[in-house]
């Protein structure tokens, strides 16, 4: 698939619908959060700076603080992985105030966080849900090796992966690439997931005023590389390819 941000892994597709350019780094606040479009070449320029060490830590001065105290409007939703390694605001160099954020192990969901996400939805009127995996996920790696006596309730995390971890076992890939896989797939699981959540979130994203898509946060690169079908299968794109040319 030819790229025009090698390191994003974008296609020239949806590069040009998002008017995502190769040798920008800055897109607007307001805008992002009235459009979540907007707001996915937000995230994709603000990890585009940190990954090329090109960070500016923007609104977390004294003067910010006040300026969110009183409210807050969030422009992504963010449902991410505890791992350490994804410290979220830092790897889209965004702010206080900016993302909303739900972390568990394996970015893996149930009731409460269902309901975290509709508040963002719902209440402060958020429009747009990453579903951020990452390589080397120790979740996904666990729910690999699919054990038989899992302690606690790390038993449930393996539950909700396995799925992508028997698909990944099914393509004989090895090692690292069998993993790599996994998270993908996980993370795609999870998309569908909360795209089909009723009452709010399935409503919401059938209409496209919600954008929920997929990406993996590379540890090494720190580049964080958007699941092309979860953007393609977005209303903006999906009604696009039913015109025949
Ligand atoms: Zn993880």
């Amino acid at each position: 698939m030819s790229t025009v941000s090698f390191a994003q892994n974008l296609s020239v597709e949806v590069a040009k619908e998002l008017n995502i350019k190769d040798d920008v780094y800055f897109a607007d606040r307001d805008s992002a959060y009235l459009d979540p479009y907007y707001g996915l070449k937000k995230l994709i320029y603000g990890n585009r700076r940190f990954a090329e060490d090109k960070s500016i830590r923007p609104r977390q001065t004294d003067a910010d603080l006040k300026n969110t105290q009183n409210g807050q409007a969030p422009f992504a939703t963010i449902i991410g992985c505890a791992d350490s390694r994804v410290p979220n605001e830092i790897i889209f160099d965004q702010g206080v105030g900016d993302l909303f954020i739900t972390r568990t192990a394996g970015q893996v969901m149930a009731e409460a966080s269902f309901g975290t996400i509709e508040y963002a939805s719902e209440v402060l009127k958020t429009k747009l849900i990453v579903v951020l995996g990452h390589e080397s996920c120790g979740a996904v790696d666990a729910a690999m090796k699919l054990p038989a006596n899992p302690p606690g309730h790390v038993v449930s995390l393996i539950n909700a992966i396995k799925p992508a971890s028997l698909r990944a076992k099914a393509r004989n890939l090895e090692g690292s690439e069998a993993l790599s896989f996994a998270v993908k797939e996980n993370v795609i699981e999870q998309v569908n997931m909360l795209r089909n959540l009723e009452p709010v979130l399935s409503r919401k994203a059938e209409s496209g005023e919600l954008l929920i898509v997929g990406a993996v946060y590379d540890l090494e690169s720190g580049y964080v590389k958007f699941i092309e079908e979860t953007i393609l299968s977005l209303p903006r794109f999906a009604n696009k390819s039913k015109v025949i040319p």
